[in-house]
C-alpha cells in the first residue's frame, strides 16, 4: 500500500480533490492522507464542499489563515514540515496554485519526498500574478505532471520538463461537473429565491488579487456590473476578499444581486441556466464551457486560451470602459464544439499512474 499525501486549502482545491480522492481509494492500493492548511477555512468557502462533495474529514488541520502571502506561507511551511516528516508519505500530491500548493510542493521537495502536481503547465505569462508564480515552482519541484490540456502539456515541454515526466490526463473539473450533475441539477428550482429565470441572467464571480486590490479596476468593474444589471439580472455570489476591498474602497453595489458565496452544487446550478458568465475565476471560466454558456473572462489574459480560440470565452480588460458591452454581447454567442479538456475521466488516469 502507498501513502500519498494531499495538500489542499483553498475552495477550488476542494472540488479538484473530490473526484481524485475517490479514484485514489478506488485503486486499493493507495492510503491517501489529506492535509488541509486552512488557507480557506469558513463554513461558505471549506465546509459546504467537504459536506456536498463527499470527501472524507481531513486528517491534518493546519488552521493557517489570513496574513500577507509570506507569513501565511510562510507558516504553512512552519507546521507542513513536521507533518510530512512524521508522515514520510511516498509521495505529496498538490493542486493548481494556490499558496498551499506552493508551500505543499516545497517542503515535500525539502524532505526528498516526491511531488506530483495536477493541473500543471498552466501559464497566463504574467509573473505579476501570484498564482503563475506559485505554479511556476510547483510544476518546477515536481517530477509527475499532470495536465489538462495541449496548451499546458506544450508549455511544460518549453520549459525544459522531461516528456517522461508529463502525463496529459484531462481536467479533474470535468469529472467533478459530471460526477455531480445530478445533484446540481436537483438545485436548479433555486432560481426563483432569487427572482430570476434560467437564461435570463448573468453570473458573475470576481476574486482575483489584480482585480480586486486595485480600486481602478475594482471600481470599472462594479461601474460595468452595474450597467449590465440595467439591461439583465446579475446575480454575484460575492467571494470574501472582494468584500473586504469594496468595502474599504467605499464601493457598493445596487443593482448586482450579490449573495454569500454557494456551495458547489448551487454554483452548478447557476452556472448552466445563466445566459452569460462573467468571471475572473479560472474554474468558472471551463464549468462555463462545460454548461455551454458563454463566458467574459474579467482579466487582461487566460491560461485556458482554448476556450478563447473555440469562441466561448472572451478576454475583457478589467480596465476597459467597454466592459459592459462585452458582457452583453456576449448574450447568445455561443463557440464551437470540442473536448480540450479530456473524456472526464482524468481522476481514474491520474489514480493509475500514481498507483504504479
Ligand atoms: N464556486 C463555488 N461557489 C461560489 C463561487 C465559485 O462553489 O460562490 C466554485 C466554482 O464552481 C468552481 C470553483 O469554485 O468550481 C472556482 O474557484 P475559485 O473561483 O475560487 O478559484 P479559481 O478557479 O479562480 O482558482
Amino acid at each position: 500500500m502507498k501513502t500519498i499525501a494531499t495538500v489542499v486549502g483553498a475552495r477550488p482545491q476542494f472540488i479538484k480533490v473530490a473526484p481524485v480522492s475517490k479514484a485514489l481509494a478506488d485503486t486499493g492500493a493507495i492510503k491517501e492522507v489529506l492535509i488541509h492548511t486552512g488557507q480557506h477555512f469558513d463554513a461558505g468557502m471549506s465546509d459546504v464542499f467537504f459536506e456536498e462533495l463527499g470527501l472524507p474529514k481531513p486528517d491534518h488541520h493546519l488552521e493557517i489563515h489570513g496574513g500577507g502571502h509570506g507569513a501565511m506561507t510562510g507558516a504553512m511551511l512552519q507546521k507542513l514540515e513536521p507533518v510530512l516528516e512524521e508522515l514520510r508519505p511516498d509521495r505529496v500530491l498538490v493542486y493548481g496554485d494556490t499558496n498551499s500548493t506552493l508551500a505543499g510542493a516545497l517542503v515535500a521537495a525539502k524532505l526528498h519526498i516526491p511531488v506530483a502536481h495536477v493541473e500543471a503547465g498552466l501559464r497566463s505569462f504574467n509573473r505579476l500574478m501570484p498564482e503563475e508564480l506559485n505554479r511556476i515552482v510547483a510544476d518546477q519541484l515536481s517530477d509527475l505532471l499532470f495536465t489538462s490540456t495541449d496548451v499546458a502539456t506544450k508549455n511544460l515541454e518549453r520549459e525544459g520538463i522531461a516528456k517522461s515526466q508529463i502525463f496529459q490526463v484531462g481536467d479533474v473539473m470535468y469529472d467533478a461537473a459530471l460526477q455531480f450533475s445530478d445533484a446540481a441539477a436537483s438545485r436548479r428550482g433555486l432560481l426563483d429565491s432569487y427572482s430570476v429565470e434560467p437564461g435570463r441572467y448573468v453570473l458573475a464571480t470576481v476574486h482575483r488579487a489584480e482585480n480586486t486590490d486595485d480600486s481602478g479596476r475594482l471600481r470599472n468593474i462594479v461601474t460595468s456590473l452595474e450597467a449590465v444589471a440595467k439591461e439583465i439580472p446579475v446575480l454575484l455570489p460575492i467571494h470574501p476578499r472582494t468584500t473586504g476591498r469594496m468595502k474599504a474602497a467605499g464601493l457598493s453595489f445596487e443593482r448586482v444581486r450579490t449573495m454569500p458565496p454557494v456551495g458547489y452544487l448551487d454554483m452548478a446550478a447557476l452556472e448552466s441556466q445563466a445566459a452569460v458568465i462573467a468571471t475572473d475565476s479560472g474554474g468558472v471560466q471551463k464549468e462555463a464551457f462545460f454548461y455551454k454558456v458563454p463566458c467574459v473572462t474579467l482579466r487582461d489574459e487566460t491560461e485556458w486560451v482554448e476556450l478563447v480560440d473555440l469562441g466561448w470565452n472572451r478576454l475583457a480588460s478589467p480596465s476597459s470602459p467597454d466592459l459592459a458591452r462585452t458582457i452583453l454581447q456576449a448574450l447568445g454567442r455561443q463557440g464551437t464544439h470540442a473536448q480540450p479538456y479530456g473524456d472526464g475521466k482524468s481522476a481514474r488516469a491520474i489514480a493509475q499512474i500514481l498507483a504504479r
